[in-house]
């Protein structure tokens, strides 16, 4: 990864991130559609709410198990050196985060923005 700052000092950095094996996308999506699929069962009794509740969870499921599905990789963390006040950080990301992408120094506050090398 390179860090570059908004005057167009470099620096670089590194990004860790899980791949998932295929046997893992499915397993993950099959985990997220059964919680859904639980929480629309458990919302049957709810009278009123269970209109909206049932079919909205069952939905959800089929969805977020898909995106879950499709996600080959999850980031997690960003390391480097800051370009302006020199000194190391490290980033938690959220796993859907990718290059090139702008951070900020946790130290100085600087603007950095993250490509990939
Ligand atoms: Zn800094």
């Amino acid at each position: 990864m390179i860090l570059t700052s908004r005057d167009g000092q470099c620096s670089s950095g590194a990004m860790l991130s899980t791949v998932y094996s295929p046997r893992e996308r499915t397993l993950r999506a099959l985990k997220a559609w059964a919680i859904c699929w639980m929480l629309a069962l458990l919302s049957l009794p709810i009278i009123g709410l269970h209109w909206f509740l049932v079919p909205g969870f069952s939905v959800a499921g089929v969805v977020l198990g898909v995106q879950r599905y499709r996600m080959r990789e999850a980031s997690r963390e960003l390391n480097g050196r800051c370009v302006l006040c020199g000194k190391e950080f490290s980033l938690a990301l959220e796993p859907n985060e990718r290059a090139p992408l702008w951070k900020y120094c946790p130290h100085c506050q600087a603007a950095l923005c993250v490509e990939a090398a």
